[in-house]
Parts: C-alpha cells; sequence; structure tokens
C-alpha cells in the first residue's frame, strides 16, 4: 500500500510563510489575485494581503530604471517565451529606501497552455548585507537607517550605546578569535535578554547600539543594571576564561529640538565616555552639562608635562603603612604618588597615571618617584633596618632598558639593600610581554630586590599568571574586602589564595582592611601583610616619617 499523505494546502502555504524571511507569494493568474504574506505587506506598506492586478501595483513600488526590465520578464511568460521568472531589481520599502530584492519564480499551465497560477519567492538582498557576520546581529548600517526613520517620522526614542571594558585585553590575552566569540556572545546575549521592543546593533569594534522607544531613564537603568549583573561576573568559553564588563551611554531623543544622526549618536557616546573616565561598568544619560572629557584630558596632560618640566611641581610622595598581620607591627610602606593643579586641585591617581603612561611621562615620573621612595626608605632603615618600602611601577616603565640600571645606581646611592625595595606591578601587566617580564624580573631579582603583584584577582587569568611569573608578595586587590562582611565567595577566595601562594613560598598581603570587624574575619586566614586604613591611610613621606618610625 502507497504511503497516504495529504495535507491543507492553506495551512501548508501558512506554514511556509511563517518559517521563511524571504516573501512567498502565490497568483492565480485566471483571476489576476495574488495572495501575499504578512511581512511583504508591512516591510513594502501594502494594503491587503489579497491584491487584485498585483503585476500593475507591484510595478508602482519597482525603481523607475529597473520597470521595463520587470515588465518584459512578465511579458515573456505571457507569450510562452519561458515559465521562469528570475530577476533583481529596487523596490521602494515602507522606510523609503530603496532596497535590492532578488524575484524567483515559476508558471504553471492548465491543460490548455494557459497561465495558470504563478508561484515564487522575494528575497530581500539588502537585509542580508546589513546583517553583522561576526554577531549575527543588525550592522551600524542598519542601525543609522533606524534612527533616520524615526527622525523622518518624528517619533520619539532612546538611543544606547554599548561598549565592552578593556576588550582589546581579551583580543590580547588571547586571540581575534576567541574577541570575536566574545562579540558574538554578548552581542547575542542582549538580544536575547532585553525587551523585544530595544533593537541591538553591532556598531564599530567593541561597541553595540541599542534603539528603543522607551523613554523612561528609570526602566532603561534597571534593564542595564540586569545586565550589569550577568556581565561583571566572570564567564567561560571553550575553556578559556574572561571577564567582559559593560559601558553604556544613553541619549534619550527628543523630536521637538530636531537633530540629525550623527549628532544623536555624538550625544550618545559622550555619555558612554563620561561613563568610560569615571570608572566604567555604569549607564550615563547625555545631560548638556556633562563635562568635555577630550579637554579635560587633554588639559590635565598639558598640566601635567608643566609639572614635569618644572621639576616635578606639584608631585608629591605619599606613604600608606603595611603591618605584619600576626603581630601589627610595621613591615614598611608603600609610596603611591600624589598630583594637584591649580585648574582642578587634586587629582585621582587612578585618573592621571593613565595620562602619565598614555604620554610616556611615566618615565622620567617613575624614575623621580622611585628616587624620592628610596630616599625616604632610607631615613626609615635607619630605625627600622628591615623596613620595606614597596615601589609601583608601570609595565612601560620596564620597556625601558635602562631602568634597572637606574634603580641600581639609585640605591647604591642612598646606601641602604635592595632588599629593602619592593617592585609592585599590576597584576594585568603580568600577562603582557612574559619573556620581556622574565628577564627583567631575572635582574631585579639578581640584585636582591622582591617583587609583588598587584592587584590580585581583578585580572582574566590571574592563577595562570601565578604559575608562569612567579612573585614574590602577591597583594590581593581591595575589593575582595569589600564585601567580605557578607561575601562568602571573597573570604574562600582570600583563604584559597593564602594557601595556595603559602604552598609555592610565595607571601601574600591584603590590601583594603578598613574596619576592625574585617579585621576580625581576616585575622585567621594566616595572611602575611595587611595594608589599609584600619593601620593607616596614605600620608606625605615627612609626616609618615614621623608618626610611624620617630614614636
Ligand atoms: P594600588 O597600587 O592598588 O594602591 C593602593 C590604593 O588603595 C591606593 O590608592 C590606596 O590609597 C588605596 N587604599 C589603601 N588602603 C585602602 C583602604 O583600606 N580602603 C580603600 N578604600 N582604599 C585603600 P591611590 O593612592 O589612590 O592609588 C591608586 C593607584 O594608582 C594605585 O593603586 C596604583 O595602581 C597607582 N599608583 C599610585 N602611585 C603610583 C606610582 O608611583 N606609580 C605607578 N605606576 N602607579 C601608581
Ligand atoms: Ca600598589
Ligand atoms: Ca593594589
Amino acid at each position: 500500500m502507497g504511503i497516504q499523505f495529504e495535507y491543507d494546502k492553506d495551512k501548508f502555504y501558512e506554514a511556509l510563510i511563517l518559517s521563511a524571511e524571504d516573501y512567498i507569494y502565490v497568483c492565480d493568474l485566471r483571476t489576476n489575485i495574488a495572495r501575499l504574506p504578512d511581512n511583504f505587506i508591512y516591510d513594502f506598506n501594502l494594503t491587503d494581503n489579497y491584491i487584485s492586478n498585483f503585476s500593475y501595483v507591484w510595478l508602482e513600488k519597482i525603481h523607475p530604471d529597473d520597470r521595463s526590465m520587470y515588465l518584459k520578464s512578465l511579458e515573456d511568460m505571457m507569450i510562452g517565451v519561458t515559465d521562469d521568472h528570475s530577476l533583481d531589481y529596487r523596490a521602494l520599502n515602507r522606510n523609503n529606501e530603496w532596497i535590492w530584492v532578488r524575484c524567483r519564480g515559476h508558471l504553471i499551465r492548465d491543460d490548455n497552455n494557459q497561465p495558470e497560477l504563478f508561484a515564487g519567492i522575494i528575497t530581500n538582498i539588502g537585509r542580508k548585507n546589513k546583517v553583522d557576520i561576526t554577531t549575527g546581529l543588525l550592522n551600524k548600517f542598519e542601525f543609522e537607517n533606524q534612527i533616520n526613520y524615526f527622525l523622518h517620522t518624528k517619533e520619539k526614542f532612546s538611543v544606547i550605546v554599548i561598549n565592552i571594558d578593556n576588550f582589546k585585553n581579551i583580543n590580547y590575552l588571547y586571540d581575534r578569535e576567541f574577541g570575536d566569540s566574545v562579540l558574538r556572545i554578548t552581542g547575542q546575549y542582549l538580544q536575547n535578554n532585553l525587551p523585544s521592543e530595544m533593537e541591538v546593533y553591532r556598531l564599530d569594534g567593541d561597541e553595540f547600539g541599542i534603539i528603543t522607544k522607551i523613554m523612561d531613564n528609570e526602566l532603561i537603568k534597571q534593564l542595564y543594571y540586569s545586565l550589569k549583573k550577568h556581565f561583571s561576573a566572570q564567564h567561560e568559553y571553550k575553556g578559556k576564561k574572561y571577564h567582559s564588563p559593560l559601558s553604556a551611554g544613553c541619549y534619550i531623543y527628543n523630536p521637538d529640538i530636531s537633530e540629525d544622526y550623527q549628532t544623536i549618536l555624538k550625544k550618545a557616546h559622550k555619555a558612554l565616555d563620561y561613563t568610560k573616565s569615571n570608572g566604567k561598568n555604569k549607564i550615563t544619560f547625555y545631560e548638556s552639562t556633562i563635562p568635555e572629557n577630550k579637554t579635560r584630558e587633554l588639559e590635565l596632560l598639558e598640566l601635567l608635562h608643566e609639572s614635569v618640566d618644572n621639576d616635578f611641581l606639584n608631585f608629591e610622595v605619599y606613604c600608606q603603612p603595611q603591618v605584619f598581620a600576626n603581630n601589627e607591627k610595621l613591615k614598611g610602606a608603600e609610596a603611591l604618588l600624589r598630583w594637584k593643579c591649580d585648574k582642578y586641585g587634586i587629582i585621582s591617581p587612578y585618573e592621571f597615571i593613565p595620562l602619565l603612561e598614555k604620554s610616556n611621562l611615566i618615565i622620567p615620573v617613575g624614575k623621580w618617584v622611585l628616587k624620592q621612595a628610596v630616599k625616604s626608605c632610607a631615613k626609615c632603615v635607619k630605625y627600622h633596618p628591615n623596613f620595606k618600602m614597596s615601589v609601583n611601577v608601570s609595565y612601560i616603565q620596564l620597556l625601558d632598558n635602562t631602568f634597572v640600571d637606574f634603580i641600581k645606581s639609585t640605591i647604591e646611592e642612598e646606601k641602604i639593600s635592595f632588599s629593602n625595595i619592593i617592585i609592585e606591578l599590576t597584576e594585568s601587566r603580568f600577562v603582557s610581554d612574559k619573556e620581556l617580564l622574565k628577564s627583567t624580573f631575572a635582574s631585579i631579582r639578581k640584585l636582591g630586590m622582591n617583587i609583588a603583584m598587584d592587584d590580585f584577582g581583578t585580572g582574566y587569568s590571574s592563577l595562570e599568571i601565578l604559575k608562569e611569573v612567579p612573585a614574590d608578595i602577591v597583594k590581593i586587590d581591595k575589593a575582595f574586602v569589600k564585601n567580605i562582611m557578607n561575601s562568602s565567595f571573597d573570604k574562600t577566595f582570600i583563604k584559597f589564595i593564602v594557601e595556595l601562594c603559602h604552598d609555592v613560598g610565595i607571601k601574600v598581603c591584603l590590601e583594603g582592611v578598613e574596619r576592625i570587624e574585617e579585621l576580625d574575619i581576616v585575622s585567621p586566614m594566616n595572611l602575611d601583610f595587611i595594608q589599609g586604613y584600619l593601620f593607616g591611610k596614605p600620608q606625605h613621606s615627612e609626616v609618615f616619617f614621623k608618626n610611624y618610625l620617630l614614636n
């Protein structure tokens, strides 16, 4: 018995059109009525699913330059030259844009060879080129089109630009292919977890754009915070761990003030830039009062140059005590650079150090800090022979091949032991160029100095680095103390790192202990050293000397 397979033609058509992005249509050539799918009606602003004389209605939507080609193809079928229709042409969509479509169809004739039915598929080839292949999201041209369309229809909308913080670290740590995967995962997460009235686009590089009719900044903020929660955590893909926290800027557009696409994008970017230079991992809403970051940055750079040229005017070195964890006795200090300028007052090192690094001014300034720190250390050593002064060193300073010699001669001049100085390098820098690091570390160690890995736990693959580029001391970042009262993860992390480091002979310093309750929690953890406000804030090196060594 043959297989019975019967189905309802209408249902079949229904299922087909619902499963295709393309437009599938059928035309009854005896009545000249065409049946058209909903997406087609919508995209091309047509009136009904059933249209009489469709070829002529559609002709109106075809670009004038392409019409004769279209008519010729219809004629060829009518006069029997061919039963196939295959043509690319431009059609006007609902946004009043000419887009390329590809139309393929086939004509069926009745027993008398008269045209009976014509069915085909129209593909929006324009749309296919609007998708970003890395992320599968709509691309920046679509983003611009959509904004222009809303501007045209005078609608209210909000634009959000989102950027992955420190994305280049991901590319740097792994490779571009992995970076692309992170972009795809991030983009897909955004698209799948934001409400459907927020369309996500891939803009340039590690930037995403969102267009939405949601105008309420509280609601946008809430949505951002739900994303932030997800993206602040560490993720893993193909066995590789990474962090991709997101910074965002939002501009809520009001059609009462007419603006163009570029102006709108600039405002959203200005809000994003503000987030980026104010701690990242936040959302900022555009306001005309947002300070011009670029000019502040350029101004600060000028002022930093001026300070350096004036014999390091307005720079100072502060010292923050470090104590032994078991008896709270003074172990040494960390030298911390301070800088102020007349125009803006005291500037945080989190703002000016990156500028010094960007401009390479960190090379002379770093030498100056080292010199001051070694001098202060020499004073302290007179009262406390085992005093250890920790000095922060930027990665760029290590690239300067006179650096180790400079340390050597500075320490010799002040007649202290090399073991009185510790070089601190931030964790993320330990990965950058392992070969160079290994050889520079070797020369630093050969002199008898110790090396501390700063901000441990904040980077991408802390444990891996620990294994590859050994440090003498690991400084656990203060972020782990911040929530220690209610985070069992942070507690366990500190305990685990101490154990692990001790197993391989590395000492551990915990930063950021501010309160006695925090100290109570970490006391049993077998830490070696503690540095935090509880034992002293950073203070001018002279004041430090008086407070901690003369008493
Ligand atoms: P860092 O090396 O991690 O320095 C520790 C930072 O934590 C200091 O901030 C210090 O004031 C702060 N801190 C210490 N204990 C506590 C605490 O209990 N609670 C809180 N909330 N904070 C605490 P500071 O002085 O603002 O320095 C910021 C960063 O600037 C430093 O972080 C370091 O990365 C960089 N930096 C400072 N001086 C230099 C320098 O001379 N050279 C280089 N390359 N970088 C420097
Ligand atoms: Ca440090
Ligand atoms: Ca630190």
